[in-house]
C-alpha cells in the first residue's frame, strides 16, 4: 500500500500531489455535497442514529436485510427533514454561498424540552458514552419503507450496529463480515493546532512545510493551515500569523473493548490524558520542529493567547483533540488485510449495499478520495451510473 501511494504521489498525480482544504473540512467538502443533495430534493432526516441493522437468513442464498432500527436523538419542531443544519449567514465571516456547520445542534429548531435537556445535561450527540437515551425509536422496514439500503457508517461504529451481521453468536452472521470486522484494524487519532504570532519563516529553517510527515512519533505529520485564519473570526489586533496542524495515530484498537459505554467519564479522561501527552511531546520536540525559536519559554511566548496569559497556560489557548469516538476511528490498511475488505455490492445480504473509505476501492485507505470513489462505485452497482469511476494508475 505504502509503495503504491508513493508511486502515485510521485508519478501519478494530476495538478498537485495534494490539496489543502480552503476552508474548514466540513465547509469545503460537506456543505457543497449537502447543498447539491438539497437541490436534488433529497430528504435528510437529521437526529436519527442507527442502533441496529436487522437481518434474517443464515446462508449465502438467504441472508437479507429486513430493517434498520434508529434512535431519534431529538425532535425537530418543523419535522426532522426540515432541520436547517448550516449556520445562518451573517454570524461570522464566510465565503459566499458556503455556510459552515455549527459545533452544536441549532437548539432553537429543536423541541424546547429536548433542547433544554440536552443543554442541561451537557449532552454531545456524537458521544457514544453520553448515556443519552434519545426521544424515541424508529424502525424502517425493507419492502415497506425502503427497497435498498446504502450503508455508509464507518467500520469503527459498525461493530455495535451490525452485530447480527458479524457476531458469530448470531445465526445470521456472515463469515466474511466476521473476518472483516476482526481483521481490519482501526485506530484512534489525536491532533493539535497551534496558533503562532509569528510567520513560519521566523519559526523554523528550511523549506516551507505546507504538508510534511516523518517527524517524531506519535505526531509525525504537520500541515500549514494559515490560510484558514482569515475565516476564524479573530479580533483585529490579535490575529495569529501562522497555524500549524499536527496529527498522528494512537495505538490500533477499539476504545469500546476497554471502556464500555457505561464508563461515562472515558471520553473526558481520554481528552485530558492525550492532551497532556501532546503537550509533553511538544516540550520534548519543539526545538527540533521550531528551530528558530530559542528556549521553551520563548516557544510558549510566540503562541497566540489572550492578553495576560503567560507561560505554559498559553498552551490552553491552543486546540488539542483525541478522536476516540467509534465513528471517528481511522481505518488502517495493514499488510495482508486489504483482502478482507468487502466491495460495494458484496455485503452478502440482499438489499444492503456498502460505501465508505473502509470498503474495497482502488485506493483502499482512509481518505476522502477513497470515500468518494466508493460512493460512485455503489451508485454504479445499483444504477449503472456514473458510467466512469475515476481510478488511479499502477
Ligand atoms: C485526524 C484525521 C485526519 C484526516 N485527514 C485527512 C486528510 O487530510 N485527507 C483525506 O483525504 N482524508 C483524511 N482523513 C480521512 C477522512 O476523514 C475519511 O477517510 C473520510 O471522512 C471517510 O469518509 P466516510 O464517508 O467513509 O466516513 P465518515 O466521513 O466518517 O462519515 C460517516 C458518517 O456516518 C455517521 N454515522 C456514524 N455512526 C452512525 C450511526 N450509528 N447512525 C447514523 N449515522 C452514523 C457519522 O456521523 C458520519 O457523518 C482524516 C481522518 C482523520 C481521523
Amino acid at each position: 500500500m505504502a509503495l503504491r501511494w508513493f508511486l502515485l504521489l510521485g508519478f501519478g498525480y494530476k495538478g498537485y500531489p495534494a490539496y489543502d482544504f480552503r476552508w474548514s473540512c466540513p465547509q469545503t467538502v460537506f456543505s457543497p455535497l449537502y447543498l447539491a443533495l438539497q437541490a436534488l430534493g433529497v430528504k435528510i432526516h437529521f437526529f436519527h442514529e442507527v442502533t441496529e441493522l436487522q437481518v434474517e437468513g443464515s446462508t449465502d442464498a438467504t441472508r437479507a436485510l429486513t430493517g434498520v432500527r434508529m434512535r431519534q436523538q431529538a425532535r425537530v419542531k418543523d419535522g426532522s427533514c426540515r432541520y436547517r443544519p448550516l449556520l445562518p449567514p451573517g454570524q461570522r465571516k464566510d465565503p459566499p454561498s458556503l455556510a459552515p456547520w455549527p459545533r452544536e445542534p441549532l437548539y432553537d429548531q429543536l423541541h424546547d424540552d429536548d433542547a433544554a435537556q440536552l443543554r442541561e445535561r451537557g449532552i454531545d450527540l456524537e458521544n457514544a458514552w453520553s448515556g443519552w437515551e434519545g426521544t424515541g425509536e424508529v424502525t424502517l422496514q425493507q419492502g415497506v419503507d425502503f427497497d435498498l439500503c446504502v450503508l455508509g457508517i464507518p467500520l469503527g461504529a459498525l461493530r455495535e450496529v451490525a452485530r447480527p451481521l458479524h457476531d458469530p453468536k448470531y445465526a445470521t452472521a456472515s463469515p466474511a463480515w466476521t473476518t472483516m470486522v476482526n481483521e481490519i484494524a482501526v485506530t484512534p487519532t489525536a491532533s493539535f493546532q497551534l496558533w503562532f504570532d509569528r510567520p513560519w519563516e521566523s519559526l523554523y529553517s528550511g523549506a516551507h512545510r505546507a504538508l510534511a510527515t516523518g517527524f517524531t512519533q506519535p505526531w509525525p505529520s504537520v500541515g500549514d493551515f494559515s490560510h484558514v485564519i482569515e475565516w476564524e473570526g479573530w479580533p483585529s489586533g490579535n490575529t495569529p500569523r501562522h497555524l500549524a496542524y499536527h496529527t498522528g495515530a494512537m495505538l490500533p484498537g477499539h476504545p469500546l473493548d476497554e471502556y464500555p459505554v457505561d464508563e461515562r467519564d472515558y471520553p473526558q479522561m481520554a481528552q485530558e490524558e492525550t492532551a497532556s501527552k501532546m503537550k509533553q511531546w511538544l516540550r520534548d520536540n519543539y526545538a527540533a520542529m521550531y528551530d528558530k525559536v530559542g528556549s521553551w519559554d520563548e516557544f510558549l511566548s510566540v503562541l497566540n493567547a489572550p492578553e495576560g496569559v503567560e507561560g505554559v497556560a498559553r498552551l490552553d489557548a491552543q486546540y488539542f483533540h483525541a478522536a476516540v469516538q467509534p465513528s471517528d476511528l481511522y481505518i488502517l490498511s495493514q499488510a495482508g488485510t486489504i483482502k478482507h475488505r468487502l466491495g460495494q455490492g458484496e455485503s452478502g445480504f440482499q438489499h444492503l449495499f456498502l460505501c465508505g473509505d473502509w470498503t474495497r476501492t482502488s485506493l483502499n485507505s482512509g481518505c476522502v478520495e477513497a470515500a468518494i470513489q466508493s460512493g460512485m462505485l455503489v451508485s454504479k452497482v445499483i444504477s449503472r451510473r456514473p458510467s466512469f469511476v475515476w481510478s488511479p494508475g499502477f
